[in-house]
């Protein structure tokens, strides 16, 4: 393999985003290839035995086995630290490999987390149903409200675990105010950047410590693999992460990794185009639907905040109707173009009713308490024509009385 001014830190740090979402990580083999290979190993082999032994060890640098080491993967992982401005990352399963492994690799038995109340579906599981199996207990507040994150800390929280913004209130967090904290008390941050990506906010700029990853939305951009990160220090990731990790086993796999590779190099072009479509869908919105929620409204209740630490407000946004599930699905059901669909991040327009479908698992309860009502819809805005998803819009309100 030759490595290329990709692989060079001091050279890509300098580059700016969409360079860097192009070309750092890059490898290339004795083929020269322009386009980075895809190796669909599992292990590798060695000339002797003492070159075994030697990378075992850890006296030399290799490959061993892809559950540790995959030159494709590491091309992603390098890619993702770089755009993140995070000295390392490890590349994940899926989004919710991410999740779970950059909590479990660092919380034991008597453990506290205080994470946000409106998260992703498996997110807020994680925290009322897995850890307190492990003895590590939770509390779960309202993350916009600053104040709240000072009350809920014990003297055992270890770890602050939050979406900005969330999925799908659209909730945003001060990540300056509520990193700045836990550093005081010597808590780590564990920020979800799955809606937002290093293209619009990078979290460890304002203080994060580990920033975790579904790169099946909008870093693959295109609905077509599961695929996470997890970013942070190189301490934190060689010497928390990677030890659970590598004997756990919940790694990215090359053809998955080479997929969002590729879908990286458009990361910068396509959330900036979304971003833009997604603000004329929702000033449309507003003037027909009750509530619209999107962080670069100027109705959004943390409108100001959004703007200082995002580059534009994403490619997502919810509705809020107030004729419950019935006109929720009766809008749903009337759409043309736009697809009724539960996954988000896509080049594709897709809605969905979060309260059937992500937030189904988590239960009533937990809904209300999160502020997923029966009449909210979250809509992903593709790259159609913007009028084109707003002509569908009109329509199917139309058809359900708004
Ligand atoms: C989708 C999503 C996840 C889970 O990611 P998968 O790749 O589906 O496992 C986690 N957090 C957020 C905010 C998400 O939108």
């Amino acid at each position: 393999m030759k490595r290329t001014t990709g692989q060079d830190r001091s050279i890509t740090a300098s580059w700016r985003p969409a360079t860097q979402a192009i070309r750092a990580g890059t490898w290339r083999s004795e083929m020269g290839e322009t386009s980075e290979a895809l190796f669909l190993t599992s292990g590798y082999t060695y000339d002797d035995a003492a070159t075994v032994a030697a990378r075992f060890a850890g006296e030399e640098d290799g490959m061993t086995y892809s559950r540790l080491q995959n030159p494709t993967v590491q091309m992603l992982e390098e890619r993702i630290a770089i755009l993140e401005g995070a000295e390392a990352c490890r590349a994940q399963a899926s989004g919710m490999a991410a999740m779970t492994t950059a909590l479990l690799c660092q919380l034991s038995a008597g453990d506290h987390v205080v994470a946000a109340k409106a998260a992703f579906g498996s997110c807020r599981w994680l925290v009322d149903n897995l850890l307190p199996r492990f003895g590590i207990s939770g509390t779960t507040i309202h993350a916009s409200d600053n104040a709240a994150w000072e009350a809920a800390i014990k003297p055992n929280t270890k770890v602050f675990f939050f979406e900005s913004p969330a999925n799908p209130t659209m909730d945003v967090v001060d990540l300056e105010f509520v990193c700045a904290l836990a550093r005081k008390h010597g808590i780590i941050t564990v920020v979800d950047n799955a809606f937002a990506t290093s293209a619009l906010q990078r979290p460890l700029d304002f203080g994060a410590d580990v920033v975790a990853y579904s790169a099946t939305k909008m870093m693959d951009g295109q609905g077509r693999v599961l695929a996470g990160a997890v970013c942070g220090s190189q301490d934190f990731i060689d010497n928390v992460l990677l030890p659970f990790q590598r004997n756990t086993g919940p790694n990215c796999a090359p053809f998955n990794a080479w997929v969002v590779l590729k879908g990286l190099e458009t990361l910068d072009l396509r959330i900036h185009r979304q971003s833009e479509n997604a603000l004329k869908v929702a000033t449309f919105l507003e003037a027909r639907v009750p509530r619209v929620l999107y962080p670069f409204l100027e109705s959004h209740p943390q409108f100001a905040l959004a703007k200082k630490q995002m580059k534009a407000g994403g490619g997502i946004l919810s509705i809020e109707l107030d004729g419950g599930r019935k006109q929720a699905h009766a809008l749903l059901d009337a759409l043309q173009l736009v697809d009724i669909s539960n996954n988000i991040g896509d080049s594709r327009s897709l809605m969905c009713h979060p309260a059937s479908s992500t937030h189904h698992g988590v239960g009533a309860e937990t809904r209300a308490d999160m502020g997923v009502g029966e009449g909210m819809l979250r809509l992903n805005v593709g790259l159609e024509d913007p009028e084109d998803v707003i002509a569908d819009l009109d329509q199917a309100l139309a058809a359900v009385g708004l």
